[in-house]
């Protein structure tokens, strides 16, 4: 083991937790969390949107139902009035077309009264349905601002970590593979670091002091330990 891939080795860990800075700061951007409570809001309007549409297609049905019923009655009034008025008829005959008229007449009152109500619901209903479209398009208007954010910053992000990690690549050249191997394994247990340097006594890993007699136990090997945290340590 040469010293100097050691200091390769260093260099390889500042690249490493630079990557790692962009790779967290690549999935916790905050319009990241913003997106995706839009997403939800969509969503969310979309099934209101679905409800509301129904409820206005049901009344707006009603609505024609009662207008047609309304439209027979009335035909069916003016026919019997006319016949009434034509007269010609025994007394019994009158009697029941008279109060046949009377009948449907109060028929048609109470239908008229129907659709009048549901002619007063249908306002609202059209209205609620607009109003939740309205929602929709602004909502999707931000899901689509925040979107072009985000790609825009991971473009950013991911143009610097291809130049880290051509970098990086370059830093490993002359590190032996089996020294990467257990720097990157240390990495995966270690908080991603593997290996740290000694100054002042003081490893640069865990930040624990080394009494004398443990650092000498440290720097007796080819590849130093730190005795606290078993990070690689250089000097
Ligand atoms: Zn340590």
């Amino acid at each position: 083991m040469t010293i100097s891939g050691l200091y390769d080795l260093l260099d390889v860990q500042k690249i490493d937790l630079d990557i790692d800075r962009l790779l967290d700061r690549r999935k916790s951007l905050p319009e990241l969390e913003e997106y995706r409570e839009t997403h939800e809001n969509l969503q969310r309007l979309e099934k209101e949107l679905a409800a509301a549409s129904e409820t206005l297609r049901d009344l707006e049905l009603k609505v024609d139902k009662g207008e047609g019923e309304l439209s027979i009655l009335e035909s069916k009034l003016s026919e019997t009035e006319t016949r009434l008025f034509a007269g010609g008829m025994s007394g019994k005959e009158t009697e029941y077309m008279r109060l046949e008229v009377e009948s449907l007449r109060g028929q048609r009152e109470a239908m008229e009264g129907r659709v009048l109500a549901l002619l007063d619901e249908l306002d609202p209903a059209r209205e609620e349905v607009a109003r939740i479209q309205a929602e929709i398009d602004e909502t999707r208007a931000e899901h689509q601002r925040l979107e072009a954010v985000i790609q825009e910053e991971w473009r950013k992000i991911d143009s610097e970590l291809a130049r880290k990690e051509e970098a990086k690549k370059e830093a490993l050249q002359p590190v032996p593979s089996d020294l990467v191997d257990l720097y990157e394994e240390l990495r995966r247990n270690k908080e991603g670091v593997g290996i740290a340097a000694f100054e002042n006594g003081v490893c640069g890993g865990c930040h624990m002091a080394l009494s004398p007699s443990e650092r000498e136990e440290a720097f007796s090997t080819d590849l130093p330990r730190c005795v606290h945290c078993r990070r690689i340590l250089v000097a």
